[in-house]
């Protein structure tokens, strides 16, 4: 294993043993759930989404390592990015775990490079995608437009 592998693992490990923003938001104005039936793996994002901007984001869901870990790390990324920010990342990391992102662009992901070699095991990209995927349906629900009737 090189270097950067051992590496990409601690992140992972990491993330898994101690996931970030792991709760339930009170405040949200977007949630949604994702299921992946291959895995078994749950996930609830919460958004609180102002003016475009992820002012912040959390999860919770039961699951495998890499979509938990995937999910801490997701969390980390787009804290505090624009909508449309949040949607290019989610491109590149579909392209990252799919194989489909030349290897000169991989740096540019940060962390989320560590899920780089996911792109052999076809199962765990799923796994790796679900709270991405779940990101973007509660991004994409429109607006609830508070009543006080
Ligand atoms: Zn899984």
């Amino acid at each position: 294993m090189s270097e950067l592998d051992e590496l990409y693992q601690e992140v992972i490990l990491d993330h898994n043993k101690s996931p970030r923003n792991y709760r339930i938001m009170n405040d949200a104005n977007r949630k949604a759930e994702g299921y992946n039936p291959l895995c078994g793996d749950h996930v609830t994002v919460y958004l609180h989404l102002k003016d475009g901007i992820i002012q912040d984001v959390s999860f919770q869901g039961s699951g495998c390592a890499i979509s938990r870990a995937s999910a801490s790390l997701m969390t980390v990324a787009v804290k505090g990015k624009r909508k449309v920010e949040a949607e290019d990342l989610f491109e590149q990391f579909r392209r990252l775990v799919t194989g489909a992102l030349p290897s000169d662009q991989v740096p540019s992901l940060g962390k989320l490079a560590a899920f780089a070699g996911v792109v052999e095991y076809p199962v765990r990209v799923k796994c790796a995608s679900l709270p991405w995927h779940t990101l973007r349906a509660a991004l994409d629900r429109p607006e609830t437009v508070a009543s006080t009737e």
